[in-house]
């Protein structure tokens, strides 16, 4: 479809304001935060206000057989937002508004550009919590679901699609529906909800979610345990969950992650230097209570049972210290980014196996001639790790080895940042062929034209000059 015809069409859905085409789209807009991705400049940018809006850009987009890549606040980490040279984005920042905090229900009903910090100020007020917590707090609820997004607080609260109650959804051709909805529990026919939760854009577009809330807890403390190798840390995580402690957050960092985070925030611990030295890796646990009393109880309990589990040290931060080094943690991808990593990866395991899989893992960075530094959201086994290889080549063979051995460990490529266009390669090589085969069957019965994330997730990847006229034959992958 020539330019200006194209332009005109969006225009006359969404507005003249609301569409970027050429050197007005932003610079933002041409890339997610993935490390390996070059930007790419789309045909437009449109920022629709309602579903109607939305409805129409599909219908449009499925008939003219334009690509639609769908994008929230374009932080995603596997290049999931990252547009298609001759296609249009559809970004969801001005769907931002909370329609409804339901107090009777515990829920919350939100438009996807709505960003989770904006939900969590709208909350504490109320006492409630929405207790996804990818650290990433300026990621928008709506790329949350794509990609099923995880975090900190996953060991207690679980991840996105155990917070998710319902979505609105257009699919290609325009057509809305409504899945799930203010309840808990449903037995009546295929769960959509799901279907779409981590779907990445390649379903359908979300134009509202049904959220669950929690009652927001006062009380919390932190803990540090220092701990003599990979493997103690690693060890202890099941004997400490199993012991009867629920963490709300329970992350490992190696000495090489904690004094990045510790340099770059300033933060003082109070680890003695010979403690220190002996130290290989940190295990931070964070409790929490409704009761002071009951809290204070816990946290002796949990720092008994870490020392009975090998810890060199275990220390009690005072309640600043504590949130500073979570907040800290949140910017372990910034800072691997400033020191010139190359690659993240966030692959997982049983948490059982996370001692075998970390020794794989110093094993294979030797073998690679890389350097691997980790931390993660261990209480999931999901082991996130800055790659330092600069050599493309060697960089592919050892991310290849590395989530050859987390499947062959039981786990899978992605824990929470998803696949994209940047994880594809290795995700198509290593998962079994039947479900692949399985999963384009679903794509198809959704957006059988393949208009929707091309070049991404199961999709092959797109040439660099788009693939406006080859969306038509996207079906003939299946
Ligand atoms: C510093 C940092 C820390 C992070 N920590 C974590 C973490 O701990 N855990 C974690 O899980 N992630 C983490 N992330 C990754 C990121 O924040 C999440 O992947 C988040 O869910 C992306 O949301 P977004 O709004 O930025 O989505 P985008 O990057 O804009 O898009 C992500 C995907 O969602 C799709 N999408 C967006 N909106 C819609 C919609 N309305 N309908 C259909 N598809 C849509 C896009 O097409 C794309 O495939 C981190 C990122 C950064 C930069």
């Amino acid at each position: 479809m020539p330019g200006l015809e194209l332009l005109d069409s969006l225009r006359a859905i969404v507005g003249r304001d609301h569409v970027d085409a050429g050197d007005a789209v932003r610079e933002e807009d041409t890339h997610d935060e993935a490390l390996t991705a070059e930007p790419v400049r789309p045909a437009a940018v449109v920022r629709p206000h309602t579903t109607e809006e939305v409805s129409a850009l599909l219908a449009f987009a499925d008939s003219a057989l334009v690509p639609v890549v769908a994008r929230g606040s374009g932080t995603g980490l596997a290049g999931g937002a990252m547009p298609v040279a001759n296609g249009i984005v559809v970004c969801f920042d001005r769907m931002n508004r909370i329609l409804e905090i339901d107090e009777q229900n515990h829920v919350a009903v939100v438009q996807p550009g709505l960003t989770l910090r904006e939900l969590d100020d709208a909350l504490a007020p109320r006492g409630f919590l929405y207790p996804v917590y990818p650290g990433e707090m300026s990621a928008s609820l709506g790329g949350n679901v794509a990609t099923n997004a995880g975090g900190m607080r996953a060991v207690r609260y679980g991840v996105t699609r155990h917070n998710v109650l319902g979505v609105e959804l257009v699919l290609p051709g325009g057509q809305v529906l409504r899945t799930g909805g203010k309840f808990v529990k449903s037995s009546s026919g295929y769960d959509l909800t799901q279907l779409v939760l981590g779907s990445e854009g390649t379903l359908a577009l979300v134009t509202e979610v049904t959220l669950k809330l929690v009652p927001r807890l006062e009380h919390n403390a932190t803990l540090l345990a220092a701990f003599a190798t990979l493997e103690s840390v690693a060890s202890a995580v099941p004997r400490l969950l199993g012991g009867g402690v629920t963490p709300l957050i329970l992350e490992y960092l190696d000495t090489g992650v904690m004094a990045a985070i510790v340099h770059e925030s300033g933060l003082e611990l109070g680890v003695p230097d010979e403690t220190r030295a002996r130290t290989a890796a940190y295990l931070v646990v964070v409790l929490e209570s409704s009761h002071a009393d009951r809290l204070e109880q816990d946290t002796e309990a949990a720092a008994e049972l870490l020392a009975q589990l090998g810890a060199l040290d275990v220390y009690v931060l005072p309640r600043t210290a504590g949130m500073n080094l979570i907040a800290a943690r949140e910017r372990v991808f910034f800072v691997g980014k400033a020191l010139g990593a190359d690659d993240i990866v966030d692959t997982v395991v049983p948490r059982a196996e996370i001692p075998a899989f970390l020794a794989d893992t110093a094993h294979l960075a030797v073998e690679h001639g890389a350097i691997v530094s980790g931390c993660g959201h261990v209480g999931d086994g999901n082991v996130h790790l800055s790659v330092f290889q600069p050599d493309p080549a060697r960089r592919h063979d050892l991310l290849e080895s590395l989530f050859r051995s987390a499947r062959d460990h039981g786990g899978a490529v992605s824990g929470e940042h998803g696949i994209g266009t940047e994880k594809q390669s290795y995700w198509l090589a290593l998962e079994d062929p039947a479900k692949i085969a399985l999963m384009r069957r679903i794509k198809a019965a959704f957006d059988p034209n393949g208009i929707l994330g091309p070049g991404r997730l199961l999709d092959a990847p797109v040439a660099a000059a788009g693939r406006v006229a080859a969306a038509a034959g996207a079906g003939e992958q299946q």
